[in-house]
């Protein structure tokens, strides 16, 4: 059986017994094990990436970079179908989701390759002879810290970015998800052009490496993706040493459909958005605001597509919904249908299917955009209705949490489209569609659900500082 260890200055350590498993939640079975670390570990980890990064030969040597991440992006080809079966196995997603994702860390991977070179400063003329150089360095190191539920793309959506800029990195992954990590890891020890220690990885149990990496005086950056809960303590704990933090944090997307909507593509995008990794994706659509008018039909429509997907082990490829990541989350879940029925109503009640940690969709009626059920992310296949009468109502209702993650709108009205997108405060926002991610395309939160941007060229801008040169004119010869 595999054990994962760390992975530091170039070499696989398993230091310490290898005492925690990672399970299969779809049956409860053992798929490895993994080496939790410590605060020391986490340390030497940071120290070591800190004098990659100091040696200089990474972070002032673009093609190199650019160099490195294609090799990165060819190794993860190499093992997507690998890859993908380790997520499955311990994520419990269908093995298409995994692949997608595998996928989509390789598109990552590739774009920012390209863009390592061409990372540009500017220069201006202040006053006549007067010359400001503004260039753009590398931060220095980037701890990295993911979360279970897309433990690919997430990874590789701040790696590759904070590779490009110049950065060094420590990884923390989640302690779900440690055997996939290895094996993405091992890509990486297996790429020529990536020199020892500038990536480095420290598995954990608890939070004890989290933190000691957000503690850290060698870490300059922190890249961070997981729960708003999570992320606030990182913003607190990074205020000790005034580093900088990225964060992409929860969310609970409404998706707006008008009574002029396509009803039949607006079901057909929401069920797949709605129940993508059985609702545990940041940007699941997690609240339908309706039209009045549309409402009833809208409700039977949905229910009748939620009532035709098939739930089973996302290694089946006749599943159309995976597995929650864990038995605990079954049980929190069902607390939260219980009070779905209690505070609102409920049209379609899921539950537990076979022995492992499956559930049914549900979809319930609420009119109070104050309940925690329609406040909260309940990061599973549970979604509200609430319905609205005018445009103005419809955006209220949007804006009504404290996330704005990610919306989307169904009309066929385009002005409308562009005006409602407009006034929804999310980082965000499909038409007529509901989550198309990519790797050029910025991602990233207002309110609670995050600081920063990943994605595209701004996502370099967590990675990267600006420097002013100035030439005092006439003294240099
Ligand atoms: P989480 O916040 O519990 O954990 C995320 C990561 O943080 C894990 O690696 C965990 O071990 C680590 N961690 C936990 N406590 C820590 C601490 N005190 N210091 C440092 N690290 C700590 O989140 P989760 O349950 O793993 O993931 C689900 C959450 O992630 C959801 O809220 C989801 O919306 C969010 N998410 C956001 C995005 C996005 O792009 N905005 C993407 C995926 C998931």
């Amino acid at each position: 059986m595999t054990t994962a260890g760390h992975y530091i200055g170039g070499i696989w350590r398993d230091d310490g017994p290898p005492v925690a498993e990672s399970t299969n939640p779809a049956d409860g079975s053992v798929v490895g094990r993994y080496v939790p670390g410590s605060r020391a570990l986490a340390d030497e980890a940071a120290g070591v990436a800190r004098a990659a990064f100091d040696a200089g030969a990474w972070s002032m040597s673009p093609r190199l970079r650019a160099q490195a991440l294609y090799e990165i992006a060819d190794r993860l080809e190499a093992a997507k179908n690998e890859i993908a079966d380790l997520v499955v196995a311990e994520n419990g997603k269908l093995r298409a989701e995994a692949l997608g994702e595998t996928m989509g860390a390789i598109s990552e991977a590739r774009y920012y390759a390209g863009l390592a070179r061409a990372i540009r400063g500017t220069m201006q003329e202040i006053a006549p002879g007067q010359m400001s150089l503004f260039q753009r360095e590398p931060a220095g190191v980037a701890g990295i810290i993911v979360p279970w539920n897309a433990p690919v793309t997430l990874l590789l959506r701040s790696l590759g970015p904070a590779l490009a800029a110049g950065c060094t990195a420590v990884i923390k992954p989640a302690a779900q998800t440690p055997l996939v990590h290895a094996r993405i890891m091992q890509c990486l020890a297996d790429c020529p052009s990536l020199p020892p220690g500038v990536v480095n990885s420290v598995n954990e149990s608890g939070t004890e490496v989290g933190e000691a990496m957000v503690a850290s005086a060698d870490v300059d950056v922190i890249s961070f993706t997981g729960s708003s809960r999570t992320g606030k303590k990182i913003m607190a704990g990074a205020a000790q040493t005034l580093k900088r933090v990225g964060l992409e944090l929860g969310g609970k997307a409404p998706a707006v459909i008008f009574a002029d909507a396509d009803l039949d593509k607006a079901v057909k995008e929401l069920t797949h958005g709605s129940l993508n990794m059985a609702g545990q994706i940041c940007v699941a659509a997690a609240r339908f605001l309706v039209h009045d008018s549309v409402a009833r039909d809208f409700e039977a429509r949905m229910v009748a597509a939620y009532r035709a997907v098939r739930v089973g082990p996302g290694a089946d490829p006749q599943s159309q919904m995976g597995s929650l990541i864990d038995m605990a989350s079954q049980r929190r879940l069902m607390g939260l249908i219980e009070q779905a029925g209690d505070e609102g109503e409920l049209v379609l009640r899921g539950g537990p299917l076979g022995a492992g940690a499956f559930l049914t969709p549900t979809l319930f009626r609420i009119d109070d955009v104050q309940s925690p059920l329609v406040q909260e992310e309940l990061f599973g296949p549970i979604v509200s209705l609430e319905t609205f009468a005018d445009e103005a109502e419809a955006v209220a209702r949007a804006n009504a949490t404290a996330y704005g993650l990610a919306a989307s709108v169904f009309t066929s009205d385009v002005s409308r489209a562009m005006r409602v997108s407009r006034a929804i405060r999310a980082g965000t926002v499909w038409i007529n569609s509901h989550l198309r991610l990519f790797a050029e395309a910025e991602t990233g939160g207002y309110g609670q659900s995050g600081l920063g941007r990943l994605h595209g060229i701004e996502g370099l801008n967590d990675f990267l500082e600006t420097k002013h040169v100035f030439l005092e004119p006439g003294v240099i010869q």
